[in-house]
């Protein structure tokens, strides 16, 4: 069951028909209707683990706006808010959360930090990770739509219990990368240590 929900908070300066339009001029069919499907996926998540419903589908609707902006466009966004200058060394898949909030920000006129941030994260995951951003993190990965080896899993796992679901995904994306000599992302090391890793860095001899 889809839900279209009214905006009551002023989060956007708009209805949520004229968010999901903003949205839709940005991306192309497919990747549009995956944004509605993580939408979805975050409103049951947030009902499911007590977060405000009107903040998961705004950070749903918009976690990928600026997937589509070129690299020109990124680089752009990155000098004119003085981003950190080793964001430069990486690309799309990296810019289009941490660099994409700008364009949200700027555009759409979206300032709830917890949204901003939820969009940030929503890639690589971060040390701290509000109950909203490790939603859309988590409805990004196991939306209707997605389809690899382990999603059925991660589906149960989330829905059971969120924080696990944030450590089984942080956990897969770091295999998968390492698997295909992938670079990794600081921030995506960081929350493997953080979500994943047993704590055992401490003097504890
Ligand atoms: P999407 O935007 O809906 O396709 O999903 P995501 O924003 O979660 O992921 C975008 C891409 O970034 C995926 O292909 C991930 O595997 C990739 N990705 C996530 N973390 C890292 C990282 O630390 N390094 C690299 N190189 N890619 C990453
Ligand atoms: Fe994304
Ligand atoms: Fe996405």
């Amino acid at each position: 069951m889809s839900k279209a929900m009214r905006y009551q908070q002023h989060l956007y300066n708009g209805t949520r028909d004229e968010l999901v339009e903003a949205v839709h001029q940005q991306l192309r069919d497919k990747r549009f209707n995956h944004c509605l499907r993580v939408e979805q996926t975050a409103i049951q998540l947030a009902e499911e683990n007590g977060v405000d419903l009107e903040k998961a589908s705004i950070a749903g609707l918009v976690h990928d706006y600026a997937k589509e902006r070129s690299d020109e466009a990124f680089i752009g966004m990155i000098k004119k808010h003085q981003m950190d200058p080793d964001l430069l060394n990486w690309g799309n898949a990296i810019w289009h959360g941490i660099v994409g909030a700008e364009f949200i920000h700027d555009e759409l006129g979206i300032e709830d930090e917890d949204i901003l941030n939820a969009v940030r994260f929503h890639t690589t995951g971060a040390v701290e990770m509000s109950p909203l951003a490790q939603i859309v993190y988590m409805a990004d990965y196991i939306e209707p739509e997605r389809d690899f080896d382990g999603v059925d899993e991660a589906r149960r796992i989330t829905h059971k219990d969120l924080r696990a679901g944030v450590a089984f995904q942080t956990k897969h994306t770091m295999l998968y990368l390492a698997e295909k000599n992938a670079p990794i992302y600081p921030a995506t090391l960081l929350t493997f240590n953080r979500w994943v890793a047993q704590k055992q860095m401490k003097y504890n001899y």
